[in-house]
């Protein structure tokens, strides 16, 4: 079969390999249907992920078809149509049993999938855990809505979820790439009094004003006193940071209003300072990343139901055998890309 491979720092390449195969009793083999590229695949590109394996396939946003489970899988069985979820987890350990899914003992717990396991950017992919790693996708809802279903939407969900959001709160969202969107979208489900996303990309800024009137937009340079202004106290009662540049760091935790939460989602490049003496007496509550992502049951409700679509993030498609091409065209934000699907992975 055709798998996009990681093959050293800075080289990708469409590969022949065999099929996997089922390893465990608790694994499911699916057939991918429809694939996309995330930016934590252009990260181990570029070598910022140590712990990615050369030679695995990458890819860890998907859906397919169940082909073939292990005898102790129950939650799916073969023809099932699921989502895949990023994170492998057992569903048993101290870890899975609190909801902190992304902390798994499991040697393979938490980002595995295309990354130091083999990955969906292919035709079939083994998933370890599967009752915990897949789930059934609903009759109504079609491939296209559920495509994110296992990363940036989990993501956003799980951001949304942690951050405490009231319905009087003013919250702020850092960064409107795909992930941000995904954020906005479950932030606006708890209906705070007022949301403002800040973005610097004019063909974003267009994207969430286009789709999203009701929402408050503004750029990085105005954003603190923007904030200031829009909020009864100061600053806003919670900011959510997933744009991950040194500055948004620093932008996140001076537009939020004291004892605000300040939720980190974004992955950055480098080391990020608290600088503790600046903010004595602001007296902040910080949450940290990466994503829980045992959401997802719940968020396909959710879609099922009209609350989420995610589909408007999809500007481009590719079949596999092309994903050089879509590779190029997200890796340098070419033609208004937001997000790539790859077609019959
Ligand atoms: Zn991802
Ligand atoms: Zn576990």
């Amino acid at each position: 079969m055709l798998a996009y491979t990681y093959l050293e720092q800075g080289r990708f390449a469409l590969c022949e390999k065999p099929k996997p195969q089922i390893q465990d009793s608790r694994d499911a083999l699916v057939r991918v249907t429809l694939g996309s590229i995330c930016t934590s695949d252009l990260h181990i590109k570029h070598g910022s992920v140590p712990r990615a394996v050369p030679g695995i396939t990458v890819g860890h946003e998907m859906v397919g078809v169940v082909e073939q489970v292990g005898s102790d899988v129950v939650s799916v069985k073969p023809g099932d149509r699921v989502t895949v979820n990023v994170e492998t987890f057992c569903g048993h350990c101290f870890f899975c049993r609190h909801g902190y899914v992304n902390n798994c003992e499991d040697p393979n717990g938490g980002w595995a999938l295309g990354c130091r396991i083999d990955g969906g950017q292919a035709e079939y992919v083994r998933v370890p855990y599967a009752d915990q790693g897949l789930n059934r996708i609903p009759d109504k809802v079609t491939d296209e809505q559920a495509l994110f279903v296992g990363d940036i939407l989990a993501t956003g969900f799980w951001a949304a979820r942690i951050s405490e959001i009231k319905p009087e709160d003013t919250v702020l969202i850092i960064g409107a790439g795909p992930t941000g969107i995904c954020t906005l979208l479950c932030v606006m489900l708890k209906h705070p009094r007022r949301i403002i996303v800040c973005e610097k990309s004019e063909e974003r800024i267009r994207f969430v004003q286009e789709h999203y009137p009701e929402v408050l937009v503004v750029e990085p340079d105005n954003c603190q006193s923007f904030v200031g202004e829009q909020s009864e106290h100061g600053g806003a009662d919670v900011v959510i940071e997933v744009a991950g540049s040194d500055d948004s760091f620093t932008l996140a935790w001076k537009c939020a209003r004291p004892n605000a939460i300040v939720t980190v989602v974004a992955l950055y490049d480098r080391p990020q300072v608290l600088p503790l003496p600046d903010m004595y007496g602001k007296n902040l509550t910080f949450k940290t990343g990466g994503v829980d992502g045992c959401d997802c049951a719940e968020i396909l409700r959710l879609i099922a139901e009209g609350k989420i679509d995610t589909t408007p993030l999809i500007t481009h498609r590719f079949p596999l055998r092309e994903i050089e091409e879509a590779y190029h065209i997200f890796e340098n934000r070419k033609d208004g890309v937001i997000k790539v699907a790859i077609e019959g992975c």
